[in-house]
C-alpha cells in the first residue's frame, strides 16, 4: 500500500489530519462522524485515507456491538408498508416516539479510531410498550445513506 505524500489535484505536499464533525441522516437515522482522518494539502484539497475508508467505516459501524440494540419490527404488505411488533404482533404507530442513541468508537488496523455518534428512531408498541426498530434491512439502508450524505457533507472527493 502507498502512502499518499502529494496532492492528487495540485501536487502540494499532504498531511494526515483529522476532520471536524460530519453528519448526514436519513429516515430519523442520523449519523456523526467525528475526528474521521483524511490527507489535507495546503491549498485545502481533501483526500480519505484509502479510496475505501468510507466503506469500511460503514461496514464496521453496520457490524459493531449494539448498533442495533433494541428488536426489529416485522413488516407485512408490498404496496402500503405496514409493520408489527416482533413481540406480540401488535401494530406498530407511524410515527417514531423515542430515539436510541449510542456512540461508536471504530477502529481501524493502522491504530486510527474515528468516533460516531448513531441515533435510531423507535416505535413503541401499542399493546406491550416495547420500543422497537424497523426492520433490520431498512434500518440498514438508511445508515448507509445517512453516513454517505455526512461523508459528503465533509467535502471530499470520492477516490
Ligand atoms: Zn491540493
Ligand atoms: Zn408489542
Amino acid at each position: 500500500m502507498s502512502h499518499a505524500k502529494t496532492c492528487r489535484q495540485c501536487g502540494a505536499e499532504v498531511a494526515l489530519t483529522r476532520l471536524p464533525r460530519a453528519q448526514g441522516e436519513d429516515s430519523g437515522v442520523r449519523v456523526e462522524i467525528e475526528g474521521m482522518p483524511a490527507y489535507l494539502c495546503a491549498r485545502g484539497h481533501k483526500r480519505f485515507l484509502t479510496p475505501d475508508f468510507p466503506l469500511h467505516l460503514i461496514e464496521k459501524l453496520l457490524n459493531a456491538d449494539g448498533t442495533f440494540s433494541a428488536p426489529h419490527a416485522n413488516k407485512r404488505g408490498l404496496i402500503r408498508k405496514r409493520y408489527h411488533c416482533p413481540g406480540c404482533g401488535g401494530d406498530m404507530p407511524a410515527e417514531s416516539g423515542r430515539h436510541a442513541s449510542a456512540r461508536h468508537r471504530i477502529e481501524f488496523s493502522d491504530s486510527a479510531t474515528v468516533d460516531v455518534a448513531l441515533t435510531l428512531p423507535l416505535y413503541r408498541c401499542a399493546r406491550c410498550e416495547h420500543d422497537v426498530l424497523h426492520p433490520r434491512q431498512e434500518v440498514q439502508r438508511a445508515l448507509m445513506d445517512a453516513a454517505a450524505s455526512a461523508f459528503r457533507s465533509a467535502n471530499v472527493p470520492p477516490g
